[in-house]
Order: C-alpha cells, then sequence, then structure tokens
C-alpha cells in the first residue's frame, strides 16, 4: 500500500501566535525543591528514529553542520528526491503521532516563516529555527496549531534567518512600546514553536544565535524559554547578555504526570542556575499555571525551588512570565487523539469561554480562579523572590 506523503517544506503551524500550555492533576507528595545542585546526571537528549534531509538543505552550510552533528551520533541522513516525505503516515492516529515524533526533517525555511510577525506578550518579532519538538507534555500548545503529523523541521538556513533580523531593528511594537520593557531594546522570540534545547545537540542552531546577538551592538534582545537542561555548549559563549533563556517550569504534580520526555524540574533549575551564573539574563516562565488540588503548596515549593536555583548569584537579572492553562475546541480534539488516556482538565463546562485576538473560541479559568491564582502568584513572588521582575500575566 502507498502512504500519503507529507511536504516537509511546509509550515507545520500557521502564522498564529501559539496559545500557552495546560494540565490538571491531583495532590501528591512534596518535595523540597529549595536547595538545588548541579545536574547530577548528563543532559537528556533526544535520539530521533529517522533523520532525512530535502535537497535545498544541502545548499547551506548551517544544513551540512546540522548533518555532520546528526552523523557524529552515528544516526544516518536519508537524502529526499524533492521535499515529500513519505512513510510518516500509519493506520491511526496513534501510530502516525509516534512516527512523526520520532522524526527529524533538515529543511530550508519556507518564505513565509522569513516574514516576521509580533508576538505579544513575549516580543516584539517571533522568528523559527525550527517546529516541532519531540517532548510528549499532554497540553502541548503546538496541538491547536498543528497542520499535520508533528514531524520536527530544523532549518538549514539559519545563517540567512539570522541575518534577516536586522531589518527588524528599532521596529518593534509590543515590548518596545512598554514603558516597563522598552529597555530590553528590540525584543525576538525563538522558541514559539519548538523547544531549543531538546535540538540543540543536533543542530547547534540557538547557539549561533546566541553568538550573532552576542556580536550584534545594538539594543536588541533574543528571547527562548525551555523544559530542557542541555546547556553546556552556552555556559562561556559570548552572549554580552543579550540573550534571556527561561526555564519552563510547573508545580510537581504537571512535571511529572503530564510533562513526558521532558528534563526532570531539578535538572531545569540547574540549568537555570548554570546561565544565570554564567551571566545570562535569565527567567522563569511558569507555564502552564494549573489548578490543581492544594496548588499553593505545590506552586510554594516551585517558586522556593527557583529561589534556592539563583541564591547568591551576582547580578542576576530574572524574570518571571506567568500563563494559565487554556484550551480550544481544536487543540483538545488533538490532544485526545494523540493522550487518550490523559488526566488533564479540559472540561468546558468548568471554564469561562473567551474569543481571541483572531476570534477564535478558547476555554480560560472562570474569573474567580482567575484572580485567585493572580492575586497568589504576584503576593507570593513578591515575597519569595522579590528580584523577579514579572513580564506579563495571561
Ligand atoms: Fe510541546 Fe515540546 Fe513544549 Fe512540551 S516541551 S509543550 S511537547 S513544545
Amino acid at each position: 500500500m502507498t502512504l500519503p506523503s507529507i511536504d516537509v517544506t511546509q509550515p507545520l503551524a500557521p502564522a498564529t501566535p501559539p496559545a500557552p500550555h495546560s494540565a490538571s492533576g491531583e495532590a501528591v507528595e512534596t518535595h523540597d525543591l529549595g536547595a538545588v545542585a548541579p545536574p547530577p546526571r548528563p543532559a537528556r537528549r533526544w535520539t530521533p528514529k529517522r533523520v532525512v534531509a530535502t535537497p535545498a538543505a544541502y545548499d547551506h552550510a548551517h544544513g551540512l553542520r546540522i548533518m555532520a552533528l546528526v552523523e557524529a551520533r552515528g544516526i544516518e541522513v536519508e537524502r529526499l528526491r524533492g521535499n515529500r516525505l513519505t512513510g510518516v503516515r500509519g493506520e491511526n492516529d496513534r501510530e502516525t503521532y509516534a512516527r512523526a515524533k520520532s522524526t527529524m526533517a533538515i529543511v530550508v525555511s519556507p518564505p513565509s516563516r522569513r516574514k516576521l510577525q509580533p508576538i505579544a506578550p513575549s516580543a516584539d518579532w517571533r522568528f523559527d529555527l525550527a517546529e516541532g519538538c519531540p517532548a510528549h507534555c499532554q497540553y502541548c500548545y503546538l496541538a491547536g496549531s498543528l497542520s499535520g503529523p508533528p514531524v520536527t523541521r530544523v532549518y538549514a538556513d539559519v545563517d540567512d534567518i539570522l541575518a534577516g533580523l536586522r531589518d527588524y531593528e528599532g521596529r518593534g511594537t509590543i515590548t518596545s512600546r512598554r514603558e516597563a520593557r522598552r529597555d530590553e531594546g528590540t525584543t525576538f522570540e525563538a522558541s514559539c514553536y519548538t523547544d531549543p534545547l531538546a535540538l540543540e545537540h543536533l543542530t547547534g542552531s540557538w547557539r549561533r544565535a546566541v553568538e550573532h546577538f552576542g556580536e550584534w551592538d545594538a539594543a536588541v534582545q533574543l528571547r527562548w524559554t525551555t523544559k530542557f537542561d542541555d546547556v553546556d555548549s552556552f555556559v562561556g559563549l559570548a552572549h554580552s547578555r543579550r540573550t534571556r533563556v527561561r526555564l519552563s517550569v510547573n508545580n510537581r504534580p504537571v512535571t511529572t504526570r503530564v510533562e513526558g520526555g521532558t528534563s526532570r524540574l531539578e535538572d531545569r533549575l540547574g540549568a537555570l542556575r548554570r546561565l544565570a551564573l554564567d551571566g545570562y539574563p535569565v527567567g522563569v516562565t511558569i507555564a502552564p499555571i494549573i489548578a490543581v488540588p492544594d496548588w499553593r503548596t505545590h506552586y510554594g515549593e516551585l517558586l522556593d525551588g527557583i529561589a534556592g536555583a539563583v541564591r547568591d548569584v551576582p547580578d542576576l537579572d530574572l524574570t518571571a512570565e506567568l500563563i494559565t492553562h487554556r484550551f480550544t475546541p481544536g487543540s483538545k480534539e488533538v490532544l485526545l487523539g494523540w493522550y487518550p488516556g490523559t488526566k488533564l482538565e479540559m472540561d468546558e463546562a468548568a471554564r469561562t469561554r473567551k474569543h481571541g485576538k483572531f476570534g477564535a473560541v478558547k476555554y480560560v479559568y472562570p474569573p474567580g480562579t482567575m484572580a485567585e491564582l493572580r492575586t497568589w502568584f504576584h503576593t507570593e513572588l513578591a515575597e519569595r523572590l522579590p528580584s523577579c521582575r514579572i513580564l506579563y500575566w495571561t
């Protein structure tokens, strides 16, 4: 039987702002995260089962660098004859999901990706060095945007993408227009549709981006967030404090039960400390904030863990971004297809229906819950992490 093919050069997701994260859980045992030691084991690294490259990817120096990194790990790179990839679709959604999630395609970015879009409230502009992620978070925000099997696409034309950013310097309309964030310069978000540290060992792309911004002597900032801890190759880079790395963290029930394939919370906090000690501006993305039973206790432990991770860091520049759980009818359907046994709460009756910026329906916490969460986070962050600046709540 001939299985349908997919065009790996087409974007995985449309150019709309990603909806933030979510999950649900029950009360579990507590842990002391207050004292954070360096990562006790090697960073978690993904090994794809299949790596393919389009012919055009061979025309780019960075594409060849990615291929060399992949082959150095003993993985063969399959050269496609065109842009079509076959053998990904399985007999059912679960099989297709499993095959796609273990496949990486080295491609040239589509032209639509080279025209940057604003990405409120995070940054003035978003740009992409990859799309897709090998992890298995049961709330994954990519689920609402996927238009096909979730093959991870990594871009071969990274050097051109980075060079093209100069056209956007000084033209920001999001953080550049906010009094509280104007000092960040023109901001560029590079993790909208992927997790950088899940792929860095196979691409080297975000390392190049950090170096690019380090050399870019202007009021600009590179931003990305991650649930992985593979920071070895970033410590010691000439970042010139123009990259803010945020670690995406959550309470214990969420990190252990619904964030499959990501790094342990302790390891993420260890990575946060290493980057902060290396002089990077750092941050935490607490997302999705979920009102699990006893959420105050669980999030209190998380905040104490973050405080422990940044304790005594000289010249600490720490921010927090706070994103509550929401889902859309589309993301719920995709997530239930991928994770039929999920315990993630996605009950429309327990939520408030809202319309997003582009008219799409989304379900968020009701106003009472939202106010309780918001008040608690603002109060407790001020108490437990007084030097931390909150960039936004949503
Ligand atoms: Fe989705 Fe990957 Fe982020 Fe998890 S780490 S939410 S799977 S993009």
